[in-house]
């Protein structure tokens, strides 16, 4: 990358005789006496000699010699003078010679064919402006004389590259350098206060199609137009890009100067003719040019292989692009189908016993958070062997088959049913409570014993034994999952031993979890409705179900409604850290809390009053004026304290 500020500061930068600075100040005037024009060039004898020399040229094609710079000044015009004495002293003889002579032949050669071209398309657009063309066009590459003079270490690489890589030279200079010629060559030409047309010109000469239209409706936009054809030529001309040049010259010329296509071979014939003269008129060889038919058929040649070549990467990147759709949606099915395998039992469809210890595992972590119980039945179908042996292991598959459909029938959508083993089944309930997991269990137990079965005309009577346990796991309890199964599994046993066809369930919740779980469950807002008889309960499940869940901490809510002051809570969970159970019951066991206010603080955790009674609205459930009274008489139901405190409204608005 080059430091744009140290270039610009460089003294190798190209610089303006003070005869070009002259008389581009003259320019500026319209004041400006023809006179005071040869004065200034004659300040200068080499370049006076070199616009002499230049009067004479085929170039200009006067009839007469001219003999005297007072004469070819007037002849020439003020313009042209004055573009040739700039011209000139762009003409850096030493630079002819030494490491970077090669580039900067080649940028000559190039400024001298963009010169032609550009005067060429004055010509035709402007006649009396062709001048400033020529010399835009022979500028507009100026950026390239100022990198190879002031950056030569930095800037040769990136020509060698460019010309190896056929990149386009632009981009090669943006990739290698952070800067490209022409913002160089505007920023420089702009420093010699050039007119703002031609620095634009410059500025922009290599700009895309969309770039340029959008300077559409700027007043010298047929210049800007005409150097970005002429620059393009340029390259057509000078450069191993020359579809790509052909391509975009053909573009801007039609599009953009509204010239006919079919004019373009006589324009670049002309040019070709423009290019020699002008080439006498500085001394460049141009002989390795080529012929512009010629060029032509080289051109063309390119741009078939281009758009080849752009049409094959398209159809390839197709095709892959089908390939790995097609490789897509086949591992997407195998992956589905695997994950089907992987948490499902092909003989009765349910989950298998993976997925069963997965969301177990899920279920004790936010029993855990939640202070919430977990509860599992195992099922186990009563002497099954004897279906196997009496009837064949078809029969039995077809046994198995019939009791897992009667067991999912038994089920809500909550509870998640697996067949954990051969003949034995497991439910893990879905927010259980210690009597609807017995009922549930006993539900199971009725709904298989009343399964119609028949063997070869035959009715034939399959019942199964229970055994379920329910636990509210501690904040770290470890192995919960393990000792609720192994209660179930006990109970199951104790079924069987009992003479089977039997339910068993083991509660493995303390005796103040259980009574504070039983109050808390009372006193819900949606419980405290459906015993108002102001709701039914699946209205009021709905309702929950779509009531945003709160996540406070029962700290927090104690310290919000006063119960606790910062410096108890800290002490608790302090407390918490050693003994690792949970907020509410240390708090209790230290004194700190009642359990009427753990209570609240838990019921207001688990069901925000506000929020319920929102949705209830919002469901339609029950009108708004009936929702808003209910909810009036409720919180008056609850701790007394609560009424004092200004931090309810924040908590049930939050
Ligand atoms: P209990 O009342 O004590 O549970 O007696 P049981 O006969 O049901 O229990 P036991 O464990 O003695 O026998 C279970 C049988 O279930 C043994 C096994 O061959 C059979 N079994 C396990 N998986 C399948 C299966 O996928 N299909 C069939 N048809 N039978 C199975
Ligand atoms: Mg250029
Ligand atoms: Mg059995």
């Amino acid at each position: 990358m080059i430091n744009t500020k140290r270039l610009f500061a460089s003294s190798q930068l190209p610089t303006l005789p003070s005869v070009a600075v002259k008389l581009l100040e003259l320019a500026k005037n319209p004041e400006t006496e023809l006179r005071q024009v040869v004065d200034a060039i004659k300040t200068d004898p080499a370049i006076s000699a070199k616009i002499l020399k230049s009067a004479n040229s085929t170039y200009f094609g006067f009839k007469s010699e001219i003999r005297a710079i007072e004469r070819a000044v007037p002849l020439l015009g003020t313009t042209v003078s004055t573009t040739l004495a700039l011209s000139f002293s762009l003409n850096d003889d030493t630079m002819s010679s030494g490491p970077v002579a090669d580039h900067y032949k080649a940028y000559w050669m190039q400024s001298v064919v963009q010169a032609s071209a550009a005067e060429r398309l004055g010509h035709r657009l402007n006649p009396a402006a062709a001048p400033e063309y020529f010399l835009a066009g022979l500028l507009m590459d100026i950026g390239r004389l100022a990198l190879l003079k002031a950056a030569a270490r930095e800037y040769t690489p990136v020509l060698e590259k460019c010309a190896a890589e056929s990149q386009a030279l632009v981009e090669a200079e943006n990739a290698g350098l952070g800067v490209n010629h022409a913002d160089v060559g505007a920023q420089l030409m702009e420093s010699w206060k050039l007119p703002d047309a031609i620095v634009h010109s410059v500025r922009h000469h290599h700009s895309t199609a969309e770039e340029l239209a959008a300077l559409r409706d700027t007043e010298d936009f047929k210049l800007y137009a005409a150097i970005a054809v002429a620059s393009s030529v340029g390259d057509y001309f000078c450069t191993n890009q020359k579809g790509r040049a052909l391509e975009r010259m053909r573009t801007l010329y039609t599009e953009f100067l509204g010239f006919k296509p079919e004019t373009l071979d006589s324009y670049l014939q002309d040019c070709s003719v423009r290019i020699e003269q002008a080439a006498g008129l500085f001394s460049v060889d141009v002989t390795e040019l080529g012929d512009p038919a010629e060029l032509m058929v080289q051109a063309n040649d390119q741009l078939v292989q281009l758009t080849l070549r752009e049409h094959v990467a398209s159809t390839q990147a197709t095709i892959r692009h089908q390939e790995a759709e097609r490789e897509k949606a086949v591992l997407e099915t195998q992956n589905r189908e695997l994950q089907k395998q992987a948490l499902h039992d092909p003989l009765t469809g349910l989950y298998n016993r993976n997925y069963f210890d997965e969301s177990l595992e899920r279920e004790v972590s936010r029993g855990q958070r939640l202070a919430a119980p977990v509860a599992v039945i195992f099922a186990d179908i009563d002497h099954f062997k004897k279906f196997n042996d009496t009837y064949g292991h078809a029969f039995g598959d077809i046994v198995l088959q019939r009791v897992a459909k009667a067991f999912q029938a038994t089920l809500r959508t909550s509870d998640v049913l697996s067949r954990y083993g051969g003949e034995e089944f497991v439910v893990l309930v879905g927010q259980p409570t210690e009597k609807g997991v017995e009922r549930l269990a006993e539900r199971i137990r009725e709904r298989i014993q009343a399964e119609p079965l028949e063997f070869e005309g035959k009715s034939v009577h399959v019942t199964c034994s229970l055994g379920a346990a329910i636990a509210i796991p501690g904040r770290k309890e470890q192995g919960v999952g393990k000792r609720l199964v192994a209660a179930a599994d006990e109970c199951l046993y104790v079924a069987k031993n009992g003479g089977r066809n039997q339910v068993r369930v083991r509660s493995l919740i303390s005796d103040l979890d259980r009574q504070v779980l039983q109050m808390v469950t009372n006193q819900r807002f949606s419980r405290w409705l459906v015993s108002q008889g102001l709701l039914d309960v699946p209205s009021a499940s709905r309702a929950l179900l779509e009531a945003p869940v709160q996540s406070s901490r029962i700290g927090e809510l104690a310290e919000m409604y006063g119960y606790l002051t910062g410096a108890q809570v800290a002490s608790v969970m302090e407390e918490q850290q050693v003994c690792g159970e949970r907020f509410g019951a240390i708090a209790v066991r230290f004194g700190f809390l009642t359990l009427d206010q753990l209570v609240h603080l838990l019921t207001l955790q688990q069901e925000n009053p506000k929020q319920l009674a929102a949705v209830v609205m919002r469901m339609g459930l029950l009108a708004p004026d009936k929702v808003a009274r209910a909810l009036e008489q409720y919180i008056a139901t609850q701790v007394p304290e609560i009424h004092c405190v200004p931090a309810f409204a924040d908590l049930v608005t939050a």
